[in-house]
């Protein structure tokens, strides 16, 4: 594991991929996103190896459902009985996967097809907690609604470690931030308007920020964050 801020690890034993994210709390560890499916014995061995045990893992949060983000879950579910929090309007989507299409149509049939295929296909869960924008969770983070990517995304902000986690709203890929990719993000106009809340309303209450792709930013963030917005908007925020 990597430590990205003190009690805060990034899960790099399952690749770079994509993220998934471990915050350290008074009553345990909360595991933020699961990976792809056949992520779970990885991750649950990153948990013991640092000396807690699997029940330790209290809450499993969600950001959205994406194969990438919730194709471990249900198997981390089961082995560590934590509690599955996500986003209201999101719940559908857990529980109804295949209801996650991609925007494109020339995509569907790939798309389809590539759902049929174990490493891509997500199992439906049912999550225990719901929450909406402004809820602060036991561990300190506050829930931001970020749609556009999906209609339930959300980006989770610790105040106190002053870190933003940003989920799939954002990317950092090749030491640039960019919006979602389109092809799977099917409101565009929602997803920079999500990107715009970030800046606006939360820009300063981080310094660091974390990814569901590529790597953390440590310092400045929130800058970043607002030079993207300046570019999609063309205005200064
Ligand atoms: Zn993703």
């Amino acid at each position: 594991m990597q430590e990205i801020l003190p009690g805060f690890w990034q899960i790099d034993e399952i690749g770079d991929v994509v993220n998934c994210y471990l915050l350290e709390w008074d009553e345990g560890v909360t595991l933020i996103d699961t990976g792809t499916p056949g992520n779970a014995q990885v991750i649950l061995d990153a948990v013991t190896s640092r000396g807690w045990a699997i029940h330790n893992v209290r809450r499993i949060i969600v950001t959205h459902m994406d194969v990438d983000h919730v194709g471990s879950l249900l198997p981390l579910q089961h082995a560590t009985q934590a509690s599955v929090a996500c986003h209201a309007v999101e719940k559908t989507l857990l529980e109804h996967p295949r209801r996650r299409r991609p925007n494109q149509l020339w995509l569907w049939p790939l798309y389809w097809g590539a759902t049929r295929l174990p490493q891509f296909r997500v199992q439906p869960v049912s999550p225990d907690e719901i929450w909406v924008e402004g809820h602060v969770t036991p561990e300190g983070l506050t829930v931001i609604h970020t749609p556009g990517h999906t209609p339930g995304h959300i980006s989770l902000l610790h105040k106190e470690k002053r870190l933003l986690i940003a989920g799939d709203a954002l990317s950092n890929r090749n030491g640039k931030l960019t919006p979602p990719p389109p092809p799977f993000t099917p409101d565009m106009q929602n997803a920079q308007r999500s990107i715009w809340k970030l800046a606006k309303k939360y820009g300063a209450d981080f310094d660091a920020a974390v990814f569901g792709h590529g790597p953390a930013i440590r310092q400045n963030a929130d800058k970043r964050v607002k030079g993207l917005v300046s570019q999609i908007f063309a205005t200064e925020v």
